[in-house]
């Protein structure tokens, strides 16, 4: 994108590109735009504040809002589908694909609201997420397990991927053999890539988390020998298996310092600290050479909301 350089978007081969959301930091939450045929599909929309980038771009990739056909979110978390409702009042002839779980959460956003001030207090909910905008019931469709639909000349699939939400499904695109994995093949910053590759730890935010489910969809999402997953934090990732492995790890890990610490006074600081810990030294291992204080900045909000789905897990969580 050199038309307007406060909006950021790659193109990846095969059709795809990634867009800042603009959600958090940069490059911190990716929206995706699919284009095939004569037909263009969304894939994650951010918040109510990314909608005007993905008009932006969608315009100056030469395309009209009536040839959006398909908005997809992997599941109804804000930072994922907070946009939804007033994207969909730009784009007359979409279709908005969600979970089942996630469906009535879209139609009537007004508990998915009061949950998320609940997690952030209302100061920070409207600053960062604003109104959500409900979508007509009759524009939205939900996607079971085992789904597919065509977009031209690439097949789409669906597939249940619970452990960070229940509400969470993926999305397998046959052209280019990768799945849009939403948040359950974990967080990968491109700020922490080095020789060795992309580094991913799990996401465990309130307050689904449920660490067996988890560690199962990602095995499902490896098992058909993927070539690439489309993270929405953030981009696109190859060499998937070893990150399969690296995520599978890292839930083990988050899960046991939970535990750990499940009785302590200090439970959150403790669960906190050892997270930390744990990441300064894979990154350090991974090769990662900014220090390791700007490396916990950058993961700040990211180790405070695994934190605080930890906990949720240990007093409410199946275990
Ligand atoms: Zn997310």
């Amino acid at each position: 994108m050199t038309a307007n350089d406060h909006i950021s978007c790659k193109q990846y081969a095969g059709g795809v590109s990634v867009i800042d959301a603009g959600f958090g930091r940069d490059h911190m939450t990716a929206c995706y735009m699919m284009e095939a045929g004569k037909e263009v599909a969304f894939i994650e929309v951010g918040t109510n504040s990314s909608t005007a980038r993905l008009m932006k771009v969608l315009e100056l990739r030469g395309w009209q809002p009536e040839d959006v056909r398909y908005v997809i979110v992997t599941h109804v978390h804000l930072d994922h589908a907070g946009g939804a409702g007033s994207l969909m009042q730009l784009l007359p002839n979409a279709t908005l694909l969600v979970h089942p779980y996630g469906a009535r959460h879209m139609i009537d956003p007004a508990k998915l609201e009061a949950g998320s001030r609940a997690v952030y207090g209302d100061k920070m909910y409207e600053r960062i997420y604003g109104k959500l905008i409900p979508v007509p019931e009759q524009r939205v469709r939900v996607m079971e397990d085992g789904d597919e639909l065509s977009l031209a000349n690439r097949q789409l699939r669906f597939m249940d991927t619970p452990g960070h939400a229940r509400h969470h499904f993926c999305v397998h695109d046959s052209l280019s053999n990768g799945w849009f994995a939403g948040d359950t093949f974990g967080l990968s910053y491109r700020e922490f890539d080095t020789d060795k590759g992309a580094f991913v730890l799990p996401t465990t935010t309130p307050i689904q988390f449920d660490p067996v489910a988890l560690k199962a969809s990602v095995r499902k999402l490896v098992a058909d020998a993927p070539d690439c997953m489309y993270l929405t934090h953030y981009g696109r990732v190859d060499d998937v298996q070893r990150l399969a492995k690296k995520m599978i790890e890292g839930v083990d890990m988050l899960a046991g310092f939970a535990q750990r610490y499940q009785h302590d006074d200090q439970r959150r600081q403790k669960i906190e600290a050892a997270i930390n810990a744990w990441l300064a030294e894979g990154l350090k291992e991974h090769g990662v050479s900014l220090a390791k204080e700007t490396c916990l900045q950058l993961l700040q909000p990211d180790v405070a909301l695994n934190t605080q789905g930890l906990e949720f897990w240990l007093d409410h969580g199946k275990r």
